[in-house]
């Protein structure tokens, strides 16, 4: 737990969101600024920067990400259509928010760029 980092204030409902789903683990909740139709942030409760930071026993943890990825991609109807998972890390891959987080993008179809 980080006390000025903003997805741990919204993991600890200091700062609202409207959550899609919560666990023991996880909160899912709407990117502020959707890039989308669907643009949803996927992140673990606990505190931790980015993929450097996941240890051997976060595993399940990534694997918990993913696959909640694609339950909410269903609920929200975009499973067949399609959609992008994206995990930006550090400053070259351009990550801003420094919790860990999997953004679920689609609702549109994507440009096939990447970089
Ligand atoms: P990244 O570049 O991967 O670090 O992306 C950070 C994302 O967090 C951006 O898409 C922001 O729009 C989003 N974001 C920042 N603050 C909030 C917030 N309070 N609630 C929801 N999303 C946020
Ligand atoms: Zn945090």
């Amino acid at each position: 737990m980080a006390d000025e980092c903003i997805i741990c204030k919204i993991v600890r409902k200091e700062v609202p969101s409207q959550p899609i789903y919560e666990d023991h683990d996880l909160v899912a909740f709407p990117d502020i600024r959707p890039v989308a139709p669907v643009h949803v942030l996927i992140v673990p409760k606990e505190h931790m920067v980015n993929l450097n930071d996941v240890g051997k026993n976060d595993a399940g943890l990534l694997g918990k990400m993913l696959r909640l990825s694609a339950k909410i991609a269903n609920d929200k109807g975009i499973a067949d259509s399609g959609y992008r998972v994206v995990i930006n890390n550090g400053d070259d891959g351009g990550q801003i928010v420094p919790h860990l987080h999997l953004h679920l993008i689609g609702g549109k179809p994507l440009d096939h760029k990447l970089g």
